[in-house]
């Protein structure tokens, strides 16, 4: 089967009598957690609409999208600390939504990381453990393990203002990992690292995930840091989930126009297609590897790096270079071609002002339906509503 069709699979929309049916999975693994067609308001907006998806165990799974599509609501219905309006949560096949926050096997790392200033590591780390009533012995030797796991070894008597914004974080993580969770909700837990850290702390807690083999739910709104670090992505906007899939799935197989805009630089543009593997844009007709759409207006989208640039030929689509950055590995260029302006990515460099002729192979094209987020049909962005959603502001 190929990706398009499991993709389909997985986020089946069609209604069905019996609602697990939403939550198909041609894997047969086992879900740890079933999210069932949520509905969430906050006054009269709606912040979550339809949300269903499933968790495998073990699995990083990242909820990806821009600021306020809804991402931290999900986690917090996970969390407990949020209602959902209708819907169910089902974990390990129970429904979760009575169960209080602290019954629940999850523990939530947050952006921000709440620590204790008062407190020395140790006790940060063992305030949740101590609440439990859990032995001293035990305690002391959970945190050892949790500050062996997160590189922290020796910094038990340190306080909190004598670390870095990095080892804070781990101190955060530690706290979360010492009650021994079954899933690790994470907020944007590396927000407010510096660009380096981040990268560093990105590669750390994928090998956290590995060796302690517990289920990571991790919200971010960075794309980069999503393909970097996922088994699956949920990407969403304003409330509703755009496509569920790898990594590799997300990137190479857009969904609609949003999720390839989102997702790394592309060149969407409108076509048609009237029959099975022929789509027609920017004024030609190539082969594609897609079979006809129900709808014949179509968006197709090439990726920067997937096009060839040669000289102008009657094969080719021509136009005329009109900006040159170099980007550290490659060249990024616009074209101009009739109305359309196509970036390419290339080690080869063109001039600017030179007449150039573009190529790609049929695979490289990508064929969507029309969607809000075409670029025929987008709306102009609406004006700031004035409220930061970013990150923890809503926690
Ligand atoms: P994200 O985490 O993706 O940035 P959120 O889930 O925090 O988005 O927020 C989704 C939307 O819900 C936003 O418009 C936000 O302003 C709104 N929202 C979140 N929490 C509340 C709340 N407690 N009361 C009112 N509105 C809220
Ligand atoms: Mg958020």
């Amino acid at each position: 089967m190929d990706s398009w069709s499991k993709q389909h699979i997985r986020q089946k929309t069609e209604p069905q009598n019996d609602a697990r049916q939403y939550l198909q999975d041609d894997t047969g693994s086992a879900h740890i957690i079933e999210v069932l067609k949520i509905n969430k308001s906050f006054g009269s907006t709606q912040v979550l609409k339809d949300i269903t998806f499933y968790i495998r165990n073990n699995e990083f799974i990242t909820l990806l999208g821009p600021s306020g599509c809804g991402k931290s609501t999900t986690l917090r219905i996970l969390a407990g600390f949020e209602q959902p309006d209708s819907g169910d949560v089902f974990f390990n096949g129970q429904s979760l939504l009575r169960i209080p926050p602290y019954k629940r096997q999850v523990n939530t790392v947050f952006q921000r990381y709440a620590l204790f200033p008062h407190l020395n590591v140790y006790d940060n780390i063992a305030f949740g453990l101590s609440i439990k009533k859990i032995a001293k012995d035990e305690i002391r030797s959970r945190i050892g393990q949790a500050l062996k796991t997160v590189d922290l070894e020796g910094y038990a008597d340190r306080w909190i203002d004598q670390l870095s914004g990095g080892q804070m974080q781990r101190v955060a993580i530690a706290r979360a990992i010492v009650n021994k969770p079954k899933v690790l909700l994470l907020d944007e837990p590396l927000g407010a690292l510096d660009l380096k850290m981040r990268k560093e702390m990105q590669i750390e807690l994928k090998d956290m995930q590995r060796s302690l083999g517990i289920t990571f739910v991790y919200v971010t709104h960075d794309q980069e840091e999503a393909l970097t670090m996922s088994d699956t992505i949920i990407v969403m906007k304003e409330g509703r989930i755009q496509q569920i899939g790898t990594p590799t799935d997300i990137y190479n197989e857009p969904r609609n126009a949003f999720v390839a805009d989102f997702i790394g630089e592309s060149n969407i543009i409108s076509g048609r297609m009237s029959d099975d593997y022929i789509v027609t844009f920017a004024g030609r007709t190539f082969t594609c590897i897609d079979k006809r759409f129900p709808d014949e207006d179509v968006d197709v989208v090439i990726r920067p790096e997937d096009i060839q640039m040669t000289s102008p030929t009657d094969n080719t689509i021509n136009g005329v270079v009109t900006s040159v950055v170099f980007k550290g590995v490659h060249y990024e260029m616009l074209v101009a071609s009739g109305t359309y302006e196509w970036m390419i990515q290339s080690t080869d460099r063109y001039e600017e002002g030179s007449a150039v002729g573009l190529t790609f192979d049929p695979e490289d094209i990508h064929v969507m339906a029309k969607s809000d987020d075409s670029p025929d049909r987008r709306k102009p962005d609406k004006p700031a509503d004035g409220l930061n959603t970013e990150g923890v502001d809503n926690w």
